[in-house]
Formats: structure tokens, sequence, C-alpha cells
């Protein structure tokens, strides 16, 4: 049988990024992505998302963002002919709908087994993604049936839901982005609020993408991390939408969206509610600050001459509620943007901390010619953005071109 080199596993931003690499040092290698090149995005986002972060971000290697649109946020659509169109630059070679369902060692190497082949590498880069699972509480299972239940996940746009209100469960940037769709829509929202930080969209006439990175926030190691939980922590509420917006819950909680605390569990045909609403807003309003003032400490380091903040402070403190009854409430739906994990149920490999999460330096793990690209703080916050997989890509690249392996 025939060995390659190397197997990327993957045909997203990073698996592309290391296949980028591979093709210009030379090295023989395929990508094997399950579905379609930018599989996530296309089948993982709903109708109308837009970039949570400018155009201009796009910096994939050898492909930074060349159109006329840098401080545009781009369809979901738009991204996947990008990735499909970067994969035409340089002619990787990919094996599109190629799931694979087992890796393990295999001698000095490894097997790779397909649905209907298997395939054996020198070195393989896992660049599966940091969102493949949904995840859902378990008291799910205890709402009423009459109620329409949906993951983030799988929300395309409004014509999947039962006419009535919706609940939405989480205010990541899934949850809030998608509250905000169908309040729009003339839909009543519930919305339950999460610990997640806001940060501004604009401040002082620049977006807030260009202040991150200057102020060196995108750079921050996973050493800056306080605990292992923390890499998991969701990212700051933004929408792209309209040409970029602000995602305040408070604002949103006066324009007539009810806001609730943690779903914590149904009973009696009633969901029930944590009473943290007021500190979870208020984590929000205390990471915004926190923010803020990072961003005038580098303004004032920099000496640099900017117009004064326009953003408006807005004083809403809802009504704490401690359950919800969904008949009575009109609630026919719930959308749980609860969150994804990744899932490396395939890999039977011994790399993985208690957590779950590999244990790994830059993406190079103590399993010889075993590498993972595109997660959350991998090696720096950028680590899992369209901004950042360049520097990883490169370095996890560079690495495995330099260690000798025989299968
Ligand atoms: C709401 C939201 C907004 C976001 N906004 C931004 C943004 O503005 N800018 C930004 O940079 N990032 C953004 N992100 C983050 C971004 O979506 C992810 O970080 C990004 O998709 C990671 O790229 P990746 O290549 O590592 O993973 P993915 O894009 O998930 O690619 C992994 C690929 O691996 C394939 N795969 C998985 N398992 C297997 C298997 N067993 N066999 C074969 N193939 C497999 C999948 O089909 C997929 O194509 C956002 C995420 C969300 C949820």
């Amino acid at each position: 049988m025939k060995v390659v080199d190397v197997v990327v596993v993957g045909a997203g931003q990073a698996g592309l990024a290391a296949s980028y690499y591979l093709t210009s040092m030379r090295i023989d290698h395929v990508v094997l992505e399950r579905g379609r090149i930018g599989e996530s995005w296309r089948s993982q986002r709903w109708d109308s998302f837009r970039l949570v972060l400018p155009n201009w971000t796009v910096r994939l290697p050898g492909f930074a963002y060349q159109a006329d649109d840098p401080d545009g946020f781009m369809s979901k659509d738009s991204l996947v002919g990008l990735l499909e169109d970067y994969a035409r630059s340089f002619k990787p070679n990919i094996r599109e709908n190629s799931e694979v369902v087992e890796l393990r060692q295999d001698g000095s190497g490894f097997a790779i087994e397909l649905k209907d082949s298997t395939i054996l590498a020198k070195k393989v880069v896992v660049a599966t993604g940091p969102f493949s699972k949904p995840r859902v509480p378990l008291f799910a299972a205890d709402v009423p049936k009459s109620v329409f239940q949906i993951h983030s996940v799988d929300y395309k746009n409004l014509d999947q839901l039962q006419s009535g209100g919706v609940l939405i469960v989480g205010t990541g940037q899934s949850g809030s982005q998608i509250a905000i769709e169908l309040h729009e829509a003339g839909i009543d929202v519930k919305l339950c609020v999460s610990k997640c930080a806001r940060f501004p969209r604009r401040y002082r006439g620049k977006d807030v993408a260009w202040w991150l990175e200057k102020t060196g926030y995108f750079d921050s190691t996973s050493h800056s991390l306080p605990s292992e939980k923390t890499r998991y922590a969701c990212n700051a509420m933004l929408s792209g939408q309209n040409g970029g917006r602000d995602v305040n819950l408070r604002g949103l909680g006066l324009e007539g969206i009810q806001l609730l605390g943690r779903a914590e569990r149904v009973e009696n045909g009633e969901m029930i509610f944590a009473a943290d609403l007021k500190s979870n807003l208020d984590a929000g309003d205390l990471a915004y600050e926190k923010c803020i003032s990072l961003l005038n400490d580098y303004a004032n380091n920099q000496k640099l001459t900017l117009p004064a903040d326009t953003n408006e402070t807005i004083d809403f403190d809802p009504p704490f509620l401690k359950s919800l009854d969904f008949k009575r409430s009109g609630v026919t739906n719930i959308i749980w943007s609860t969150g994804l994990r990744y899932d490396f149920d395939f890999i039977k490999i011994p790399v993985f901390s208690e957590s779950g999460f590999p244990h790994q330096m830059r993406g190079t793990t103590e399993v010889r010619g075993l590498y993972f690209l595109g997660l959350p703080y991998l090696h720096k916050k950028k680590s899992s953005l369209l901004l950042g997989i360049s520097e990883d890509a490169e370095y996890v690249v560079r690495h495995l071109s330099n260690i000798s392996n025989c299968v």
C-alpha cells in the first residue's frame, strides 16, 4: 500500500493553510474532507450569517483579502467562495466527501480509516475545527413535545420554526445574532443570557478588530489563560450585520426582547431559570469597560489623535423571571445556542488531556508526526481565526518537514 507523507484531515481554513505550506515546500500530501471545502461555513451557519471580524482579517497564507471592501463583513457564501478560490490558487490534492472515521498509530506512522478504504501516512495534521459537536443540556428531553427544538448549528432561517414565540438559550455570537434577526422579523424572542463579554463594534472611529490587533489582544498566548476552562469562554458579542453593529443585550431588552437567566431545568411544562441574569449582564459590561480601558491605554501610549467616544450607555435592568410556562407564554420554539465543541472521537491515540484538549505545544504533540491546527488558543487567541491561522500552519509544517519518520 502506498504511504503518503502527510495526511491533513479537514479542508477548512486551517487544513487549507497547512496544505498551502506543504505545497510550497513540495511535501507530498492529501487533504481529506468529510464534506466540501469550507464545510463548516456551508452547513453550520445560518443563511444571513456575516463574518464578525472585518474582511481585512482574512489573511490566509499567500491569499490575504484583496477585494474592495476591507472594512465590510462578508457573507458565509462569499467566504466559502473565497476558500474555494484559495484552493484553486495552489491546487492541492483534496479528497472531498472523505470522512476520516478512525485515526490510529500504525508502526511509526498512522493508519487513516475512511468508510471504504485505509490510507497510511507518515504524518498527520488534524484540522477538523474547534466547533464540531453541538452541546445541548440533558433537560432538553423534558421540554414539552409540542415545542420545536433546534441547535443554532442547524438553524438556517425562520422558515424552519413553528409560528409562535422563540426561546433562545445562550448569548454567544450565534445566539445573540440569531435573536436580533428574529426580533427584527417581528417574532417574539425570549433570550437566556450567558456570561459573555461584549465589545464595542467601533470605538473612537475604528473597528474594534483594528484595536484588538494593535493592542496585541489577538496575540495573547495560552499562557495568559487563567484556567483551562477559559479556553472555551464565549467570544465577545459582536455582529457583522448591516455593515457591523454592537450587540448590547440591555439595548435589546429595551427594544422588546425579553431577557432571562440561564436555563436550568424543565419542570411541569415550565423552563426554570437561574437567578444570574443581573450578574451575567454585569459581567458583559465589565468586560466592555476593561476592553475600553485597554484601548484608551494604547491610544494614550501611542499619543493617537482620535475622535471622542460616541457609544451610548444604556441603563436598563430587566426584571428577573423565575420560570416560563411554554403554553401561556406562547413559546413554541427553542434554539439551543449553547455552544459547540471539537470532536476528536475518531482519534484513537492517547494524546488528550482530561478536558479532551490535545496535549500540544504550538500544534506539535509528543506523538511523533501528529499535529493539530485551528483550535482556540492552540497557541494564541488568533489560532482559530482567519487572521491567525497562517502563523500556526507555517510553524507546524516547518516542524514536520524537519522530522524524519518511516513506516
Ligand atoms: C458565529 C460564529 C462567528 C464566527 N466569526 C468568525 C469571524 O468573523 N472570523 C473568523 O476568523 N472566525 C470566525 N468564527 C470562527 C470560525 O468559524 C472557526 O474558528 C473556523 O471555522 C475554524 O477553521 P478550521 O479550519 O479550524 O475549522 P473548520 O472550518 O470547522 O474546518 C474543519 C473541517 O474539517 C472537516 N472535518 C471534521 N471532521 C472530519 C473528519 N473526521 N474527516 C474529514 N473531515 C472532517 C469539516 O467538515 C470542516 O470542513 C466564527 C465562528 C462562529 C461559530
